[in-house]
């Protein structure tokens, strides 16, 4: 008969066994390693750095920076050599360092479309932060740029590699929501600082759109499981001095999906608590609150809560994108160049829904 000593000490023995040889796999991976420069050390390129300090398949491994004070810390910090520091002046050298794969742009968004463009140039794959452009036109120009060049281009859409919302989206291709006729996409923040770039349209390429809204975007899509072939929208604005021309404050906006969904979204910089997916169908719906801040990510259906791990986004998303890079591996939702110019498609029509107060079609 077995005593309840004996089962412990299988028990313990089997747990023992157990984290020996997640060690041992954790020591075991000797696949491709992704070799990333971060271009734009600031507040999150400093969240993507330290993320990275927990991946297995990617390294930081290279800085780009115009702050030579910042590049000396970021060295010392994650022990990167001098001869992959560069400057925004220089970085086009980096075409010949061949210890550096990919450049990870986070810099300001009217930025990006120079900057990606010429990283391709130097024949480096690249992952760019969203919105990856101001506009589809820009946007498109980056997708040509490292198609030409022989590169990738991935963009940092985080969620779509976080097990919550893979689970609705699981749930949703097996059926379980029936047919999906609404979403309701809140996103927005109260922004601070009125001198910062976001509020620059030069440098931001609008508002609280380009910076929040897109989630609602992107998450209408991925979670409908379609593209939007129209839509409308209204733009307020309670602080024209905060929010000048160009620099949308708060925009209510509606699309339309091909299947008979409609989504109903409000994106704005002069509220908080709004970061909410809501997805309902014939036969049940699916709820993430908070749905795409940095985490803990939670969320519930008709069938209770949503029991997925909790995770660093930006580790989980690093990793994923070296699979993506070096091995060819397929995203759920994809994260290229492409995926990200039809939410560009989508501002740009928003924008101009809010000038002309008119449905606008989109052919995506
Ligand atoms: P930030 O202001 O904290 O950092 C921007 C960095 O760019 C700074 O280091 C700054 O020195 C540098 N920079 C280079 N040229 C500049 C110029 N001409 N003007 C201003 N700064 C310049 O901004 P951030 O919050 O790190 O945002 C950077 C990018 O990352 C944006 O595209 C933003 O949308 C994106 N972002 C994405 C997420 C996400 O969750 N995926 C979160 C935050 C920001």
């Amino acid at each position: 008969m077995q005593t309840r000593r004996d089962f412990l000490q299988k028990m313990t023995g089997s747990v023992l066994a157990l984290s020996a040889l997640s060690s041992f796999t954790e020591k075991k991976y000797e696949g491709p390693v992704l070799r990333v420069a971060i271009m734009g050390l600031g507040s999150y390129g400093t969240r993507v750095a330290e993320a990275m300090k927990s991946c297995t398949k990617a390294k930081l491994v290279g800085v780009i920076s115009g702050t030579p004070s910042k590049i000396k810390a970021w060295q010392t910090k994650y022990g990167i050599p001098e001869n992959n520091c560069y400057n925004y002046e220089n970085f086009d050298r980096i075409r010949d360092n061949p210890d550096i794969d990919a450049v990870y742009v986070i810099t300001p968004n009217g930025l990006h479309h120079n900057q990606v463009i010429r990283v391709a140039q130097a024949r480096k794959h690249v992952i760019c932060e969203k919105p990856m452009a101001v506009n589809a036109k820009e946007g498109q120009e980056m997708v040509d740029a490292c198609q030409s060049a022989g590169v990738k281009l991935l963009v940092g859409y985080r969620m779509h590699f976080e097990p919550h919302t893979l689970e609705i989206i699981r749930m949703r291709k097996a059926n379980e929501f029936g047919k999906v006729l609404f979403f309701q996409g809140l996103s927005g923040f109260i922004i601070g600082d009125p001198t910062q770039w976001r509020l620059n349209k030069a440098l931001s390429g609008g508002g609280a759109m380009m910076d929040i809204g897109i989630y609602s975007i992107n998450g209408s899509r991925y979670m409908i499981g379609e593209d939007p072939i129209w839509v409308t929208a209204q733009e307020t604005k309670t602080n024209p001095v905060k929010f000048k021309d160009g620099v949308d404050e708060t925009i209510q906006f509606q699309l339309g999906f091909p299947g008979g969904a409609t989504a109903s979204c409000l994106s704005t910089y002069s509220l908080n608590n709004l970061d909410r997916f809501f997805l309902d169908g014939t036969q049940g719906f699916a709820e993430l609150l908070p749905a795409t801040g940095y985490g803990p990510i939670a969320g519930r259906t008709h069938k209770g809560e949503i029991n997925q791990p909790v995770t660093t986004h930006q580790t989980v998303q690093m990793d994923e994108m070296a699979g993506i890079l070096l091995e060819g591996h397929q995203p759920v939702v994809a994260v290229d160049g492409h995926e990200a110019v039809k939410d560009l498609k989508i501002i740009d029509a928003i924008y101009a829904a809010v000038r002309s107060g008119q449905k606008v079609d989109l052919h995506l």
